[in-house]
């Protein structure tokens, strides 16, 4: 630690004695010797890392940490959780290292304490209205053990009882994201305490002159509601005992914030909101609540439709109570909530009942399920739980959802479904964005754009003008947006690509008619011939031309030039070029190649299987019947055989922008020898080059022959491959190889 000069405390200074002495009388409520003594050890850590700190307000830096550590255990907390708030601070803010922390006190507090820092690390700068809920679920996202959260929200009271030492506009930022954040995660959790406070508290920074208004206001008539109150609470008590039913009654005011709220959602004056203050009757049974529910009802009569039965139907965050509203003394209305001593505990505390702490000394598997026990009951008109891991999942995708959070580089949230990649954020952020994306950083580094996000990943999309969506980003992207937009680009590319072959097939059928083409589109009565063939425009015509609906012929004979063709039988049978007779092959004028391939996997384009041809390999494009145009290398056999009809033949080129891998197949031949499978699989290997098949057979007992599918780049890269496996000793032969 350093010998600075500074305030120097020490856990005898009296303030810090005080309130730790405060801390462990609380917890020797509820647990023995060896909690209290990892808590003063947590407390010296933190005093001597926090040495020489000061808070804005003058104070020693760990009086915050104690306090926080003060609401917690008033709470019942766990030893853990109050240790690792107590240290909450000093990964972040001290020379303390998580190793140290791990060291002194363990994975457990480590985690926790750590898990608070990640938290006090997001900044919400670009606070947007409808980014809150996003970024609410990723803290609970991030968080991973609700004790995070619980640490997290008393560092925000005590960070929010000391506003005032801020400055102005960090006070007024502060109590936004307070308001936006923190007080509905706590009521999210049902901790209704922390959720009252930190709204009154955000509500007084973020609204002073209407905070002090309402204040004003509640405080001017409420020694007279007071008085009111208490006459309704003594009828009712009276009926109470007159009926046998056994129920406390507590006056309940309602805070400043809800008032408020209620005045701006309902736009009525202050007079208007009746229900200022309440009453609450506390029972020890639930059969008592249904029993004291009416005997109010035959005392006064309810208004209509106030009535809700939490419960039999508790809410999300398991509050369970009945609340009623019924005319009381002189008419007032008044509203009342009847509930058990259990749910009450429940509903002031909410989640964090689950770790209250019960003499009993560490947790094991089974007092995991123990505290569990708790919130299982709750649960157990919804589904039975036979794991408690299971159930702590269960709970999880309840109060997280199935959701990753993760933020452009200027900072907004985005939610993505689980598993997302950052293909669907292009998406999510812009159809153009997710159309030219060629590649993706997460957190300033480049990366796959298969590559799995993660809650709080920073993501910046690379794109490309004229880049254009990959048929293999369907098998990885998640989002239903996505996968849309991709399958719509491709249909269109698709129907494109079908429009442009279709074009020239017809301009090749007129050409060798000896008609011109354009002449022969622009002319009304041979559009008006169309009809026959059920179409009206001339790219329909192409597109049923480009995909193999139709063949050309049909188009010759609805235009009544039959008698212009040889007699080529009838088109509409057979399944293959070879049925059909070789044309006068010299009058076939060569049309430009107008097809360029961009990608392994191009719509209404397939690369023919047997040759499975590379970037860099000379290639043909063959029109099949029906099924598009398949690409072959042009020294393929079955292109050759199909090449004695040109008007199959398609010109086609590479426009590669993008690295991808081509799957080919290629063959070994060698005089068998032991290793020599290893040594060829080796070879590729190390070209770092991925094999996606590879085997080997022994022929007449001493003919090696082995075979691979090898993923690569381009032709370069295959040559190199084959000359590796030509060195193996041994080899004979490398073969790219063709199947039929
Ligand atoms: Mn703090």
């Amino acid at each position: 630690m350093s010998d600075e000069p500074g305030p120097s405390v020490a856990l005898s200074e009296p303030q810090v004695a005080a309130l730790l002495e405060k801390i462990l009388n609380s917890m020797r409520e509820y647990c023995g010797p060896a909690g209290l003594q990892l808590v003063v050890r947590a407390a010296e850590v933190a005093l001597a890392a926090h040495r020489g700190q000061t808070r804005q307000s003058g104070e020693a830096y760990c009086i915050h940490p104690l306090e926080v550590a003060r609401i917690l255990s008033s709470y019942g907390l766990d030893p853990p959780t109050i240790a690792a708030a107590i240290l909450h601070d000093t990964m972040e803010d001290t020379a303390l290292t998580r190793q140290d922390v791990a060291d002194k006190f363990g994975e457990e507090i480590t985690r926790l304490v750590e898990g608070v820092t990640k938290l006090s690390k997001l900044g919400f700068r670009s606070l947007e209205e409808h980014q809150a809920e996003n970024l609410r679920k990723m803290v609970l996202a991030m968080a991973k053990d609700i004790r995070v959260i619980l640490i997290k929200l008393a560092d925000r009271i005590h960070n929010m009882r000391t506003l005032g030492f801020l400055p102005t506009a960090k006070r007024r930022r502060i109590a936004k994201e307070t308001m936006d954040i923190y007080a509905p995660l706590a009521s999210r959790l049902g901790i209704d305490e922390f959720k009252c406070e930190l709204e009154d508290l955000a509500f007084r920074y973020s609204h002073p002159d209407e905070y002090a208004e309402v204040e004003r206001l509640v405080k001017h008539g409420e020694a007279e509601r007071r008085k009111h109150l208490e006459e309704c609470a003594a009828v009712i008590k009276a009926r109470l005992v007159e009926m046998g039913v056994d129920a406390d009654i507590h006056v309940r005011m309602k805070h400043l914030y809800s008032v408020w709220q209620k005045m701006q959602r309902n736009e009525i004056p202050f007079e208007e909101v009746y229900d200022l203050a309440g009453i609450r009757l506390v029972t020890k049974v639930q059969k008592d609540c249904y029993a004291a529910l009416g005997v109010i009802h035959t005392l006064w009569r309810p208004v209509p439709g106030r009535l809700k039965d939490f419960i039999a139907l508790p809410k999300p965050n398991m509050y369970q109570s009945i609340h009623t509203t019924v005319f009381a003394l002189r008419g007032h209305p008044l509203e009342i909530q009847i509930r058990t001593s259990e749910m009450h505990r429940t509903a002031e505390i909410g989640v964090a009942a689950h770790w209250r702490y019960k003499e009993g000394g560490e947790v094991s598997s089974e007092d995991y399920e123990k505290k569990f026990a708790w919130l299982r009951q709750l649960l157990e008109w919804q589904r039975e739980v036979e794991d408690p891991r299971e159930f702590m999942e269960a709970m999880k995708l309840d109060l997280f959802g199935e959701e990753v959070y993760v933020f452009t580089p200027a900072g907004e949230v985005k939610a993505l479904s689980r598993g997302a990649t950052p293909v669907d954020f292009a998406y999510a952020v812009h159809t153009e964005i997710g159309n030219r994306c060629v590649g993706a950083k997460v957190n300033g580094k480049l990366v796959p754009l298969r590559t799995e996000l993660r809650n709080g990943n920073i993501v910046e999309i690379l794109t490309k003008p004229g880049a254009v969506p990959k048929h293999e980003w369907l098998k990885f992207v998640k989002s239903s947006r996505a996968r849309n937009q991709i399958k719509l680009y491709l249909k269109q590319e698709a129907q494109r690509q079908a429009v442009v072959l279709g074009e020239i097939l017809f301009r090749r059928e007129m050409a060798r008619l000896g008609q011109n083409a354009e002449a022969v589109t622009r002319d009304k009565n041979s559009t008006e011939l169309l009809k026959q063939g059920g179409f009206s425009q001339w790219t329909q015509v192409f597109s049923a031309l480009g995909v193999g609906k139709i063949e050309p012929e049909h188009v010759t004979r609805w235009l009544g030039w039959d008698d212009l063709v040889a007699p080529s039988g009838d088109g509409n049978a057979g399944n293959g070029a070879s049925e059909t007779p070789a044309r006068e092959r010299e009058e076939t004028p060569r049309i430009e190649a107008q097809v360029r391939i961009h990608g392994a996997l191009e719509p209404g384009l397939r690369f023919a299987k047997c040759c499975s041809p590379v970037p860099g390999d000379a290639i043909v494009g063959i029109i099949t019947r029906g099924r598009g145009v398949s690409i072959h290398t042009a020294n393929c056999p079955n292109a050759q055989d199909l090449d004695y009809d040109p008007d199959r033949r398609v010109e086609v080129e590479w426009d590669i922008t993008q690295a991808e891998t081509y799957a080919v197949k290629i063959t070994v031949h060698g005089a068998d020898r032991p290793g020599l499978f290893a040594e060829t699989t080796a070879a590729i290997s190390r070209l770092k080059i991925n094999i996606l098949t590879g085997k080997m057979e022994v022929i007449d007992g001493n003919k090696f022959m082995g075979y691979f599918v090898i993923e690569i780049p381009d032709a370069d890269k295959l040559e190199e491959v084959i000359s590796a496996l030509e060195k193996v000793q041994g080899v004979t032969a490398v073969e790219r190889a063709f199947s039929g």
